[in-house]
């Protein structure tokens, strides 16, 4: 639900969700709330009772569109409204939506929307980060590209969701591609082993070392060695972040 599916339509086009929309692992119909305005002119916004700056999108339009969309969709579908006093996004909630079979997204504009069609209808408020954007739609961009490639199908490779960052706390270790040696670099030997024990050991290092060098926060609900939990005082203890 948006005022601009335009920006939805285009940006999921694209790329990777583009090309599972056309595969119909994943899809997306961007419903214009303004086609749902009570009045000749299209106006969906009004000025907020009690003053202030900006206009507020009406509470009917964005229900009847609501009504209309809920009408094709199981019942007690979840209704994510995106705005910055939401829940923080987070991979953990990608995963929760990615087992829902359907999602409606309500992108608000202007200063927002009339609270009580939110009241109504919105079941999770979700922010994508403590700043403030124009309207809802990239944030529901950023969350319908999330979701999807955790939809079976979606990515070729359905390790690479599993082994990336976030999973167990830890973000990803360093990746590196052909040629073997660039600008005086060269690819760390044991990637050239062949050997699954040294290289699964050194992927794991190489997460435990930049998690906790970008990320310490994270740390605390990763589970790790006795081993790991040294190398992490060690690091702290050196300010040796060097991978
Ligand atoms: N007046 C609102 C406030 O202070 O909380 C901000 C409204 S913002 C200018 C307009 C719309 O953008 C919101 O209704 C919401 O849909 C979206 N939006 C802005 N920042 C966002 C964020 N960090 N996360 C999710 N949605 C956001």
């Amino acid at each position: 639900m948006t005022l601009f599916p335009e920006m939805i339509e285009n940006a999921m086009g694209v790329s990777i969700t583009g090309r599972a929309v056309k595969a119909g692992h994943i899809t997306v119909n961007a419903v214009n709330i303004r086609d749902y305005a009570q009045n000749k002119h299209n106006r969906v916004d009004d000025y907020p009772y009690g003053g202030g700056a900006g206009m507020v999108m009406q509470a009917e339009p964005v229900y009847q569109c609501y009504q209309a969309i809920a009408g094709h969709c199981r019942e007690k579908v979840r209704v994510v409204y995106l705005s910055p006093k939401g829940k923080v996004f987070s991979q953990e909630m990608a995963q929760e939506f990615a087992e829902e079979k359907e999602l409606i997204f309500l992108c608000g504009h202007y200063e927002g929307i009339d609270e009580r069609v939110l009241e109504e209808i919105v079941t999770d408020y979700v922010s994508i980060g403590d700043y403030v954007l124009t309207g809802g739609e990239l944030p529901a961009l950023v969350i319908m590209d999330a979701v999807s490639r955790l939809v079976p199908g979606v990515l070729n490779n359905a390790e690479s969701a599993c082994t990336e960052s976030f999973s167990g706390n830890l973000l990803e270790y360093p990746q590196y591609t052909r040629p073997e040696e660039w600008n005086g670099k060269k690819v760390p030997p044991v990637l050239l082993s062949g050997n699954h024990r040294l290289l699964a050991a050194w992927y794991r290092r190489q997460s435990v070392i930049v998690t906790a060098k970008n990320r310490p926060d994270l740390l605390g609900k990763a589970e790790l060695s006795e081993e790991e939990k040294k190398l992490v005082q060690d690091l702290e203890r050196e300010g040796a972040w060097e991978i």
